[in-house]
């Protein structure tokens, strides 16, 4: 998916300049400044991504906090400790979550509970983790998703109880929440910034953006190194997540060039444009990939070995199989894919 052969559409930079910022990485339950009034923390993860990054904003008489990392005895505790050092007794004002993805919403209800605070999200993503914290309502529909990728009854129970184990995760939603609108400004400290929604990597996903400091807080809109996953939704399963997510490329590449951006994993770094044309060559380098392969048909899981040409662990699955149906379903819509059922009912996708 990396290999720059197969790009055609867009030019590829071909050395990207994407220069992480000189800041040293903050030790856990320590701050470190980013720019005036805008701290950088980190809360560990035990996943193979093993920590996440969360901002925390000078606010008036408070603090606005974006993302909380996990609902867990060791995040609850560092999170006393940096009030208990760093807030200098003031208190939470809001907490601001960009997506409802566990890493970033799991503390949410317990820190929202602490300080009385309300949580900022979109509506989408609110509704998204209501959904997900419904077990029932979505275990139900996972057998459904998955086996007409082409896999059988037993392996596509198993990933549904896989997909649903990170509920424990989370604290319980605050029940009233202020949903953050696409294009709204709001005013946190002494800067402003703009709200973007994009769908994609999720429903609706935020990233604030200071046109004045030249400052972008990108949740897992951009990152540096990983490319997020963009997965068709059990919601939605016939949803076309790959064209809101290039369309969002389109809008970030709007953004000034020189802008300092704070991903939710790995380095700040400069480089936004360069960035988000490397993610822009890696997908219509799967999407020609795909076109080559399809011309013979085949189910997602014979395409997975073939996109992706590693042991997939089971987590990987869910998100490998979900991002490969998402480049499907767009070459689909531009009628460059056709789509039939055989007769196990696997979809199998072939050329056009
Ligand atoms: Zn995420």
């Amino acid at each position: 998916m990396m290999d720059e052969d197969g790009a055609t559409e867009v030019n590829t930079p071909k050395h990207a300049q994407i220069t992480t910022a000189n800041f040293p990485i903050p030790s856990s339950g320590h701050l470190q400044q980013v720019a005036p009034g805008i701290f950088w923390l980190r809360m560990p993860l035990p996943f193979k991504l093993d920590h996440i990054n969360l901002y925390l904003l000078e606010d008036g008489d408070g603090w606005t906090v974006i993302d909380c990392g996990l609902h867990n005895t060791e995040t609850l505790a560092l999170w006393q400790q940096i009030e208990d050092q760093c807030f200098a007794g003031k208190p939470v004002n809001r907490v601001i979550a960009t997506h409802a993805h566990v890493d970033h919403l799991g503390a949410a209800g317990a820190l929202c509970q602490r300080w009385q605070a309300p949580l900022w999200i979109s509506q989408g993503e609110f509704d998204s983790a209501s959904s997900y914290l419904n077990p029932q309502h979505k275990q139900a529909k996972y057998p459904g998703f998955f086996m007409p990728l082409g896999i059988n009854q037993e392996k596509a129970e198993s990933l549904s109880k896989l997909g649903t184990g990170l509920a424990k995760l989370f604290a319980p939603l605050p029940e009233q929440v202020r949903y953050l609108q696409d294009q709204e400004e709001i005013a946190i400290g002494q800067y402003r910034w703009q709200i973007l929604l994009a769908e994609g990597h999720c429903a609706a996903h935020a990233v604030l953006y200071c046109a004045e400091a030249k400052i972008l807080i990108s949740g897992d809109q951009v990152l540096p190194g990983i490319s997020s996953n963009v997965s068709v939704r059990i919601d939605e399963p016939e949803g076309n997540p790959l064209h809101h997510w290039l369309e969002a490329i389109d809008r970030l590449l709007q953004l000034d060039k020189e802008t300092l951006v704070l991903p939710a994993h790995e380095r700040p770094f400069s480089g936004l444009h360069a960035r988000l044309m490397q993610l822009k060559c890696e997908h219509h380098d799967t999407l020609e990939l795909l076109t080559t392969q399809c011309s013979e048909a085949k189910n997602v899981f014979q395409l997975l070995n073939v996109v992706y040409q590693r042991e997939l662990s089971p987590f990987d699955i869910i998100l490998a199989s979900g991002e490969c149906l998402a480049h499907l379903h767009y070459l689909l819509d531009k009628q460059q894919m056709r789509k039939t059922v055989d007769e196990q009912g696997h979809y199998l996708f072939q050329t056009v």
